[in-house]
């Protein structure tokens, strides 16, 4: 889903102003402390700010908990194509991906996976086909959680499950692996889906996010004179390398996970789907693999794992 202009005006006319609350402290951390940061360049009210306990950057102006649950359920009033499901070009690459960084253990008689706004599915079971494919010998349960009904039917080895919100996860089930990506940008708290994924994290399990890390990029691109749509209020908050690495030393919520890997994120398009998208960001991202304090990449990746 991508907010653009034409979605907020149309939320201004769903919700108007009274959908937005001030955000008086960080639904991370609980920290109260903020730097604040650039504007909007097209809305003078609105501004980034970044949490001086966790370094997550918010803004602030957030639209209010009521505000997201109408959005999603108005999901069909936005019209888009894409109509929730997953979004990343070349499921079967980022699965790839995903089973190349994610540690399971060979042994497991059942692997259980948690796919957090994973749509109907399919990337955490194109996910499971690399397992089954290396010929380990288990069970694959995939349990998502995400709004809407669609979620792939059960086939060989695998069987999957549906819920929604993340608190209504079944207390006591324990995951192997843990996936969320490209969906805490969206979360009115954070914290609470933190503290929920992590407490049913079994141990040694490996835990994945992918998040936008855009700020870095758009503020030096606003000194060109480039207004970057950072997607608000649809993305309210961006998470780097400053922040991944800081969570599992935040009390109460990270303790007993182990960062185990760092990064920019994958490419999300492909250069065949999507020459431009793609050629900037691996030209965005490029520098990073040679100087590490690059910070102009747009999106950053991480893998815990609860020791
Ligand atoms: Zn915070």
């Amino acid at each position: 889903m991508r907010f653009s202009a034409h979605h907020r005006k149309k939320m201004g006319e769903l919700f108007g102003v009274e959908g937005f609350a001030k955000t008086e402290k960080c639904n991370v951390c609980g920290g109260t402390y903020f730097e604040r940061m650039l504007p909007s360049a097209d809305n003078k009210d609105l501004y980034f700010i970044r949490c001086r306990r966790c370094n997550a950057i918010t803004y602030n102006l957030v639209p209010t908990a009521e505000i997201q649950k109408k959005i999603y359920e108005n999901y069909d009033y936005w019209g888009d194509a894409e109509g929730g499901q997953y979004t990343f070009s070349g499921e079967d690459r980022f699965a790839k991906h995903l089973y190349a960084i994610l540690p399971v253990s060979r042994d497991a008689g059942t692997i259980r996976i948690l796919d957090f706004g994973g749509g109907d599915g399919s990337l955490a079971k194109a996910f499971a086909e690399n397992h089954l494919n290396s010929g380990i010998d288990a069970d694959i349960e995939i349990d998502v959680v995400d709004y809407g009904d669609n979620i792939c039917p059960d086939s060989g080895r695998m069987r999957f499950r549906k819920t929604f919100p993340i608190s209504s996860l079944e207390d006591g089930r324990m995951y192997d692996i843990i996936i969320a990506s490209a969906v805490m940008e969206h979360l009115d708290n954070p914290g609470e889906a933190f503290r929920i994924l992590f407490a049913h994290l079994k141990k040694s399990g490996s835990v994945y996010f992918r998040t936008p890390y855009m700020y870095p990029l758009y503020s030096l691109m606003r000194r060109f004179g480039v207004n970057m749509d950072m997607e608000w209020p649809d993305h309210i908050w961006d998470m780097g390398k400053e922040f991944w690495e800081g969570l599992p030393g935040i009390p109460g919520i990270g303790e007993g996970l182990k960062c185990v890997l760092s990064r920019p994120s994958i490419v999300e398009k492909t250069l065949k789907s999507d020459f431009g998208v793609a050629a900037a960001s691996h030209i965005m991202k490029a520098p990073w693999h040679l100087f590490h304090g690059w910070p102009y990449v747009g999106g950053w990746e991480c893998v815990y794992v609860k020791e």
